[in-house]
């Protein structure tokens, strides 16, 4: 495995803004901060790792690419190996969303400075976009790939925009037709780009919940059950009205940087 041959790895290091010092929190074998310094896109890196395992492969990596000088290999659980002010952009990927989220919350006053986070939720995107918009943080892409069978989502956000006097905002949730309830879940600037990905994605999920839904059916009588049916229903509704909104737009899932 390496960047090169990851169209994953590829599309997250494509929303790294060139010049900015970057960590890469979970790092594993640092194959990303490797790829972006060689490249010249990084200057400095600090690839964050919390497992000894694979704190070790990182360590032989970076040493074998001849970059100990500009990487920093640091053991430690997600943003507590950074010092404030010292990166201008993090990059958290390949982990659950509802474990980024809590990465990120558990260390807030640690993005003091930083300009951009890029975050590649394995599931649960959903919760993650809803934490950057009600902490501030402005999404300016979202990208969708496929790769061996998996569609990945990835976003950058930035510090929202402030109107005077007022809350941070994110105008990507304004939108003639859908809630932001459905833009968390399925990604405001995703479903503007729609795409043959996005749309495997959203029918596969609706088949999904449509089965798991005929067989809570028959088990409805126990309340746990029906509070996860009614939730089901809810997002079968909105994935009905994404699909129909965007149905025919034969955009491409790489599009711009917005
Ligand atoms: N970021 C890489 C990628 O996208 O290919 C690696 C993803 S790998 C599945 C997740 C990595 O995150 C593992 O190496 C794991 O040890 C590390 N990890 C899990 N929880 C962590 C935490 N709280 N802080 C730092 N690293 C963590």
């Amino acid at each position: 495995m390496s960047v090169e041959n990851s169209i994953r790895l590829q599309t997250i290091a494509q929303l790294v803004p060139s010049g900015y010092r970057i960590a890469d929190i979970g790092s594993d074998h640092a194959y990303l901060p490797t790829y972006l310094v060689r490249e010249g896109i990084a200057p400095v890196a600090i690839a964050g790792e919390l497992n000894e395992g694979p704190l070790q492969m990182a360590h032989r990596h970076v040493d074998e690419a001849g970059l100990s000088q500009e990487i920093a290999i640091r053991q430690g659980d997600g943003l507590s190996v950074l010092t404030p002010g010292e990166v201008d952009a993090i990059v958290i990927a390949g982990m659950g969303g509802t474990l980024i989220t809590s990465i990120l919350q558990n260390d807030e006053a640690r993005l003091a400075g930083v300009q951009c986070l890029i975050l590649q939720p394995n599931v649960a995107a959903q919760s993650v976009r809803r934490w950057l918009y009600s902490h501030g943080w402005q999404l300016v892409a979202e990208r969708i790939v496929k790769e061996d069978g998996k569609i990945y989502e990835m976003m950058a956000a930035e510090p929202a925009q402030r109107k005077e006097n007022q809350e941070p905002w994110d105008p990507a949730y304004d939108h003639p037709q859908l809630s932001q309830e459905h833009l968390f879940l399925v990604g405001p600037l995703l479903v503007r780009q729609g795409g043959a990905i996005f749309h495997e994605k959203w029918q596969g999920e609706l088949h999904k919940r449509e089965q798991a839904l005929e067989s809570m059916m028959k088990a409805k009588e126990q309340e746990q059950v029906m509070e996860q049916l009614r939730r089901f229903q809810d997002e079968i509704t909105i994935i009905k009205e994404v699909l129909q909104c965007t149905y025919g737009e034969k955009q491409s899932s790489n599009g711009s940087r917005n």
